[in-house]
């Protein structure tokens, strides 16, 4: 029988991963389909529990679910532990297991896809919410040689900056370092109002890479204010999306797909 798996958040209807967990699938010869799940916004559990009584073998978690998916995982993998956040349920009989895939998303993309080294570089986060917090762990792990956090609301960055003793710096953006990065990667929502965060183009060292989470059509406002203050490299979200997406379906199915065929035909 078809093993089914969906990607649940509110709003749903702008996701690629059923395209992506698509492609993986045909590429794998994986006997599974994948859908679209809306599920309302004080409805989290209901959705999940009715997905899982009609037989539903995993599911990708997005925007505003992440927190919840977390406390509902019976068992969350470390990384998603640090995280507070989950972005791929398993469902094993009575057990859910919650893992969080974004951070190892990112890095992939930054170092195999987009040939950015992170060791020894100076990385700045934009923005502390859940998509930020997600990838830290990972970030670190790669042994740059900073790495910042800056938020407006400085509190918020803060409280990353104790959770992560030792290895992050988080601030409002008025106390931000006046060095340039190597590496600057935004993790806030701001280009959804259309907008860059309100960074100084001095946070660009010369020749960095600016990396934005959000992807769609054309370049976003934050790639464009990057490249003006001559940023070298710039690239949007689609392949950390290709990169997590690829590490769930490992997850779930045990088989790592190749993924520069997908994000070149998403990219198409
Ligand atoms: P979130 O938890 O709601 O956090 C939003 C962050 O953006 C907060 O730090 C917020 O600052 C900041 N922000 C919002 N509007 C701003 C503005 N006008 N100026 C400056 N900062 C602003 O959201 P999230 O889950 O972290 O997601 C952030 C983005 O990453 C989303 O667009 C999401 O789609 C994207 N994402 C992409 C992938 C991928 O695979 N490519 C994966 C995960 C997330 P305050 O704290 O001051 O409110």
């Amino acid at each position: 029988m078809t093993d089914r798996y969906a990607i649940i958040g509110n709003p749903i209807a702008h996701s690629r991963s059923p395209e992506i967990h698509a492609a993986f699938a045909r590429q794998t010869g994986e006997d599974l389909r994948y859908e679209r799940l809306l599920a309302p916004l004080d409805g989290f559990g209901p959705a999940v529990a009715a997905f899982r009584a009609a037989g539903g073998r995993g599911l990708n978690v997005t925007l505003p679910f992440k927190g919840e998916a977390c406390r509902l995982a019976t068992e969350a993998t470390p990384r998603a532990r640090v995280a507070e956040a989950v972005n791929t349920l398993r469902f094993d009989g009575a057990r859910v297991y919650g893992d969080n895939t974004d951070g190892v998303g990112l890095v992939r993309d930054l170092a195999a896809n987009l040939g950015v080294a992170i060791a020894g570089r100076r990385i700045l986060i934009v923005g502390a919410g859940g998509a930020a917090r997600g990838v830290i762990e990972a970030l670190l792990d790669a042994r740059p040689v900073e790495l910042v956090v800056v938020n407006r609301t400085g509190e918020r960055a803060e409280a990353l900056e104790r959770q992560f003793p030792g290895g992050l710096r988080g601030m409002g953006f008025e106390l931000l370092p006046r060095h340039g990065f190597d590496i600057v990667i935004n993790a806030s929502s701001a280009g959804l109002s259309g907008e860059a965060p309100p960074l100084p183009g001095s946070a660009f060292a010369a020749g960095a890479a600016a990396y934005d989470m959000v992807y769609g059509q054309g370049e976003t406002p934050f790639l464009a204010f990057a490249r003006r203050s001559g940023a070298a490299r710039l690239a949007d979200g689609l392949g950390m999306l290709v990169e997590q997406a690829a590490e769930s379906f490992f997850v779930w199915r045990g088989v790592r797909p190749a993924t520069a065929p997908v994000l070149a035909m998403l990219r198409a």
